[in-house]
């Protein structure tokens, strides 16, 4: 089933490329790969590559000989690498003419490898369209522009402005946008570049703080996949701009955090929105959705938010939900269903930080709502008002609680595959041990001299 013809296409249009970057997420989110020149590339397409399994089970720091282990039961033994059709782009950034693709892992016997998260995303997709349903999907990731050279100092602060240290930026404040307006031009050239469908951007609650939407799509692993290229070029183009772009959850705890809204909505095979009606509290459909999303967001907690530093963000009153709530028009929220057109009507999911994995966090929300069809789950009543004075089923917002219930989860079994749920747990409960066993700059300032 494979074939050269993408990449005999793709050279010939682009001779002048000769480094093309082979990339995927590994379980932290972070992308990884390797290099191949121009005359590996059409041999790849073909018959694909080898790579070692483990790379998937590393721990953040991705050096970690003991969390590798988790993978070893195989003898770390190679893994087919292949090219995720339709993912072969310039990289309009680099220094010198480049091309990426993505790709993806498989057994030798052509079955997926459980550890590759994108495959968890295939699965979910395809029990959706079992119940004759094809999931609309868009990705909303904010993000935080840096000062490089504070990023080189160790002691990362924010970019802000040319003035530089006021900190009055106001959310939709447009003096940053026009003073970025050559990086945002660049970004979406890029985007158009590699075929990203980039839409509004705004200039967020922080300085240095911005969100720039992704057109939804009827393919969610386009989409999905979209966002992981995303994620690479905004980091690209800022970098040339002398700023580092981060993704991670909170990087200052007194300004607010970075999140990924998930936003879903499902299509008949006539193509017809089922979630569709004037009224927003929408259709039963709609209904059981949310029910599905909000009866397994606990247990999800350790996707949405995979590190120490993601549950920083949960804190009332900061837009970041702390409870399994919906409600309609509401911010508060952890479910939001926007006003809007009958047409357009879907369920914002406001619970992942832009620091989770893409592939695991949507194949997450599209097999909760398959549950939630399957099982006719009811939410109950939209919350009204303010959701973080209302309490309501609250989620795990400590690392460890939710590692907890990741690790005895139904759900995830299902969500990620047994395997790949073992590896993610087992992965990340090592990392939470390392974490929690390391002496921090504020244990010294606050401890050093007690008792
Ligand atoms: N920054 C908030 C978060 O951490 C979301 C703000 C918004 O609603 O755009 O999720
Ligand atoms: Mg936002
Ligand atoms: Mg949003």
């Amino acid at each position: 089933p494979h074939s050269a013809t993408e990449a005999e296409a793709f050279l010939a249009a682009h001779p002048e490329v000769d480094a093309i970057q082979l990339l995927f997420t590994d379980l932290n989110g972070i992308q990884r790969g390797k290099t191949v020149r121009r005359h590996e590339l059409a041999p790849i397409y073909a018959q694909g590559r080898y790579l070692p399994c483990t790379i998937f089970g590393l721990d953040l720091l991705g050096h970690d000989v003991d969390a590798a282990g988790l993978a070893w039961e195989n003898g770390d033994a190679d893994k087919l690498c292949l090219p995720v059709p339709g993912t072969l782009v310039p990289m309009p950034w680099a220094p010198v003419p480049s091309a990426q693709a993505l790709i993806s892992l498989y057994e030798l016997d052509g079955t997926p490898v459980a550890g590759d998260p994108r495959h968890a995303l295939v699965r979910a997709v395809e029990r959706l369209q079992a119940l004759g349903y094809t999931p609309v999907v868009a990705a909303e990731l904010e993000f935080y522009l840096l000062d490089a050279e504070s990023v080189r100092a160790g002691r990362p602060r924010p970019y802000n402005g040319e003035a530089g240290g006021t900190d009055n930026t106001r959310v939709y404040e447009l003096a940053p946008l026009d003073e970025l307006a050559p990086l945002l031009a660049e970004l979406h050239a890029a985007a158009d570049a590699q075929g990203i469908p980039s839409e509004t951007t705004i200039s967020e609650f922080a300085p240095g703080q911005f969100e720039i939407t992704l057109h939804h799509r009827a393919d969610a692993l386009r989409a999905v996949d979209e966002a992981v290229m995303w994620k690479r070029l905004v980091r690209g183009v800022a970098a040339k701009h002398g700023l580092v772009a981060t993704f991670m959850a909170k990087p200052f705890g007194g300004t607010s955090g970075s999140g990924l809204h998930i936003h879903t909505s499902l299509n008949d095979a006539a193509g017809h929105n089922v979630f569709a009606a004037e009224d927003p509290a929408g259709t039963p459909l709609l209904r059981h959705a949310v029910g599905g999303m909000m009866a397994t967001m606990a247990e999800a907690m350790a996707v949405f938010a995979p590190n120490a530093n993601s549950y920083r963000r949960f804190r009332a009153n900061s837009y970041a939900p702390v409870a399994a709530s919906w409600g309609i028009n509401n911010r508060t929220v952890s479910l939001r269903v926007p006003v809007g057109p009958a047409p357009s009507r879907h369920v914002e999911h406001r619970v992942a930080g832009a620091d989770a994995n893409l592939y695991l966090a949507f194949a997450a929300v599209l097999t909760a709502i398959h549950q939630g069809l399957t099982e006719r789950l009811d939410p109950g009543a939209p919350l009204v008002g303010n959701g973080y004075a209302q309490g309501g089923a609250p989620l795990p917002i400590h690392w460890p609680d939710a590692l907890e219930r990741a690790e005895r989860s139904g759900f995830l079994r299902e969500a990620l595959g047994e395997g790949l749920r073992a590896l993610f747990c087992a992965t990340k409960r090592q990392e939470w041990e390392k974490f929690n066993a390391t002496v921090s700059d504020v244990d010294y300032q606050w401890y050093l001299r007690t008792a």
